[in-house]
């Protein structure tokens, strides 16, 4: 069947291997790229929960950019969950949030010691959703947002 073939096709590069990976008991089509489905990356995906597994009868561990992507950014979002770091803040902000959480420390803390005992305290707040849309509204309402307060959004006059 490939009378008119140059036999170009038949190269075997790494461009005409499929996807390593079984993605919810379906195997995956696509052309993999060049990522390899490394031992840390499949630790990603033990840790996440993500439906894949590797098929071991493909004899490679290349796999396609689909699944690449949705490998990163299940880890992307891992690093943003840990990495919500008060001591980046002021210290009259996390004043201000002791103050208004009555977060209780010993006096005499020092920047980073109030920072940890902040962090400890964030880490247990619940988040109402209610309580956030309401906040949310009203700030909007009472025109709270200051990116809309700046000047001259209203004297389009001097555009020419
Ligand atoms: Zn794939």
């Amino acid at each position: 069947m490939n009378g008119f073939s140059t036999g170009e096709e038949d190269s075997r590069g790494p461009t005409d291997q499929i996807c390593c990976l079984i993605d919810n008991s379906e195997r995956c089509s696509k052309v993999a790229g060049n990522a390899s489905y490394s031992k840390r990356i499949q630790n990603t995906v033990a840790q996440k929960r993500l439906n894949l597994s590797l098929d071991n009868t493909v004899g490679h561990f290349c796999i396609c950019d689909l699944h690449k992507r949705i490998i990163q950014s299940a880890k992307d979002s891992e690093v943003a969950n840990n990495e919500v770091d008060l001591h980046h803040l002021q210290i009259n902000t996390l004043r201000r949030y002791q103050r208004r959480y009555e977060v209780l420390t010993r006096p005499g803390l020092n920047k980073a010691q109030l920072a940890d005992n902040i962090m400890k305290h964030f880490k247990t707040i619940p988040i109402v959703k209610e309580h956030v849309l309401t906040y949310f509204i009203y700030t909007v309402k009472t025109n709270g947002n200051k990116l809309d307060q700046k000047n001259g959004l209203n004297s389009s006059n001097d555009i020419m």
